[in-house]
């Protein structure tokens, strides 16, 4: 099974936070809903039990996340007026946490700083595969976001009590904002009981689920929408013999539309609801590289596919990688490897 169980290191993991310790959070690039989510939940937990906690992402993030509670102590490393104040509270840390990714290239210029740190290190990601930099790693590929494995963390060292007494409503949102968002709003096949058992557990916090979908979801910019419409309505294609429909967004085209990071997250899986296609690949020409995302239904595996040839990874149905071909390169690539995949992908139910 991919997972090692919580119970496994948790006493020791107790014990040392028995003590006020100096904590770093810190998570993927470009961090979504659940690697903010999860962090934050996980930073207020740590902060109500006394230690000093500070939250670092390695870049900027999406708008639509600025709301959640906590946002506005979190330091961007990448960010320069904040990475001399980032490298000395690393420097100083007694344990860094290492949320939703587990690659240390996940975090961009900041991995060497987090793998040359002194301090102990800890994981707790749900990704596959992951590399063993972390004395303390809580990782289970069949979790759906790794802000449930918060959520299960943490009623795991506060066995005994009330949900009410261990999760505040600003925790809770936080948790939910995550498992939320990674579950596709809970129709992924990653969606189990125990999403739906740790969601209800949360909501008796009373806070408002409705809200955080609408902030989450609808309180885009116009400009988004509109570069959406521009995006499906110009730049779709479907390769009905591959059940593959792809994207191609140059830098030109993101800077004419003015799109910052985050506005082109969740564009990718516009693909799959066209009928027939399984995967869907979108790439995005930025600051010199290319980057990738891919989504997929059913038995066929994206992240097979990024990892062969892509430099990336992820999750069976959603995964991404890199590339520092031109994006023209870079879209024939894709293109020439698909006849190896075509019968995996024609067979998907
Ligand atoms: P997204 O398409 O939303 O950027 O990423 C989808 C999934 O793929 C996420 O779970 C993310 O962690 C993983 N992923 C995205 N880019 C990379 C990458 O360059 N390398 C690896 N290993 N995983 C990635
Ligand atoms: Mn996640």
């Amino acid at each position: 099974m991919n997972q090692i169980p919580i119970n496994q290191t948790i006493e020791e993991l107790v014990a040392f936070l028995s003590t006020p310790q100096k904590i770093i959070i810190t998570m993927h690039r470009d961090p979504d809903a659940d690697a903010l989510g999860s962090s934050l939940g996980w930073a207020s937990y740590l902060i109500r039990k006394g230690h000093a906690v500070t939250v670092i992402s390695p870049t900027e993030y999406a708008a639509n996340l600025n709301w959640l509670p906590g946002m506005e102590n979190v330091l961007v490393y990448e960010k320069a007026a904040d990475q001399r104040n980032c490298k000395r509270k690393i420097d100083e840390a007694t344990l860094i946490c290492c949320l939703d990714f587990s690659a240390l290239s996940r975090l961009k210029d900041l991995g060497k700083v987090v793998q040359d740190a002194k301090a102990t290190k800890m994981l707790i990601d749900h990704h596959l595969e992951p590399e063993y930099f972390a004395k303390w790693m809580i990782w289970d590929t069949y979790a759906a976001a790794t802000a449930q494995l918060v959520y299960s963390l943490i009623k795991t060292i506060e066995v005994g009590l009330q949900t009410v007494e261990i999760f505040d409503r600003s925790l809770a949102e936080c948790l939910y904002a995550g498992i939320m968002t990674d579950t596709g709003s809970f129709r992924h096949a990653n969606v189990t009981p125990e999403v739906h058992l740790a969601v209800a557990d949360l909501m008796l916090t009373g806070f408002d689920t409705s809200r955080v979908h609408r902030l989450i979801y609808d309180s885009a910019p116009l400009s988004r929408l509109q570069f959406l419409g521009y995006v499906l309505s110009q730049k779709l294609t479907v390769i009905p013999e591959y059940r593959t429909a792809y994207m191609v967004l140059t830098e030109a085209e993101l800077i004419k539309f003015n799109s910052s990071t985050g506005e082109t997250e969740g564009i990718v899986n516009y693909g799959l609801q066209v009928e027939n296609v399984v995967m869907c690949a979108l790439f995005i020409e930025r600051k010199g590289e290319v980057k990738i995302s891919f989504r997929s239904v059913g038995s066929f595996s994206v992240r097979d596919l990024a990892s062969s040839h892509f430099s990336g990874g992820g999750h069976k149905n959603a995964s991404g990688g890199r590339s520092d071909l031109t994006v023209t390169e870079t879209l024939d690539k894709f293109l020439s490897v698909l006849p190896s995949y075509q019968q995996a992908l024609l067979s998907v139910d």
